[in-house]
């Protein structure tokens, strides 16, 4: 019986267990560490490092920031180097369901790896002596799916933080792909360049929570643009708060699509199938006062200038993908690279 379990039976039976024993922080949160993030991010908001203003914004005193999170359980170089020397001798540290989960993996051939992407929310904010440990929970593993980097299957971690107490702190999901080398997209462009291949789909966006509204009004040819609804400061690219008030709450600016090109550089190569070349790109400042990076259309590199007047249109790509296009104040809306390309 056992030995008729596809790897996939194998990999799910994994799945809902945990990936190892409950990590404790080597050291509790405290203000020397934060002091060297803040430094090395060069983010200086003051409530990481005042307690006076820390105060003033309605923290009992200084916090970490909530992006340190994984810091404060690092496992320190010691242990690393430690775990690595177990390796090399051939006698692993462990042999948790995640060393299981890997080794399965690693004998089917996937035996590279890279971190994909990372999802953390905050209960609360943490302060100097809060002492954390986590857990980790194999929260999926997804069936084979062709990448750019090759054949491989996406797994994800459930982490859970808590404080001394006991009490949740934040979570975090944590996916890696485990992929066969040689087998992604740079292995198989010979093959392709034989014969031509269709147009490629111009190149996704990297959706987020913060960024999905703006993809979306784009598909409904709106241009939306985040609106700090403390202070009305506009900004773009979207992004979770405002670094004008640090507000968290904002509300979508249907912008009139009416601006001047603030900056532009033409680009000629690297050439990417998706789009024509030569490819003007333009900072475009819009008449709301922000400015954000587009396309435009219907001019060629000699007739950009900086301060020139353009109106943003809207071009279906492809039935997942709608981006404004801006073209010269004036000319029609539906003027295209392609024409660009002809004048
Ligand atoms: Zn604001």
């Amino acid at each position: 019986m056992t030995d008729t379990l596809t790897l996939d039976d194998k990999l799910q039976a994994f799945v809902g267990q945990s990936a190892g024993p409950a990590t404790k922080g080597h050291h509790p949160v405290n203000e020397p560490m934060i002091e060297h993030w803040v430094e090395a991010m060069g983010d200086y908001n003051p409530v990481y490092v005042d307690d006076q203003a820390a105060r003033a914004a309605g923290f009992p005193g200084v916090i970490a920031p909530p992006t340190m999170l994984q810091a404060w359980i690092m496992r320190g170089l010691r242990t690393s180097i430690e775990a690595d020397a177990a390796r090399e001798a051939g006698t692993p540290s462990t042999t948790e369901p995640s060393d299981q989960v890997m080794e399965l993996l690693n004998e089917a051939g996937f035996t590279s790896v890279v971190a994909t992407n990372c999802d953390q929310h905050y209960e609360r904010p943490l302060v100097p002596g809060d002492h954390l440990s986590v857990t980790s929970v194999i929260d999926s593993i997804s069936g084979e799916k062709q990448t750019g980097l090759g054949t491989g299957r996406f797994l994800t971690n459930r982490l859970e933080y808590r404080d001394q107490h006991g009490d949740l702190v934040a979570t975090m999901l944590f996916r890696i792909l485990k992929f066969k080398p040689g087998t992604g997209a740079a292995a198989k462009a010979p093959a392709a360049a034989e014969q031509p291949a269709p147009r490629p789909l111009r190149p996704r966006p990297a959706l987020t929570q913060d960024n999905a509204f703006f993809f979306e009004g784009a598909k409904q040819h709106k241009l939306l643009i985040q609106r700090c609804s403390a202070c009305g400061t506009l900004r773009h690219p979207p992004r979770p708060s405002c670094a004008a008030c640090r507000s968290f709450e904002w509300e979508p600016l249907e912008a009139s699509g009416r601006g001047t090109i603030f900056s532009f550089v033409v680009n000629h190569y690297p050439q990417v199938p998706a789009f024509d070349y030569p490819l003007v790109v333009a900072l475009v400042e819009l008449e709301e006062g922000t400015r954000l990076v587009a396309n435009v259309a219907g001019i060629t590199p000699e007739t950009a200038h900086i301060g020139m007047a353009v109106e943003a249109g809207f071009e279906d790509f492809d039935d997942d993908l709608s981006l404004p296009v801006f073209h010269p104040a004036g000319a029609p809306a539906g003027a295209t690279a392609d024409e660009t390309r002809t004048n």
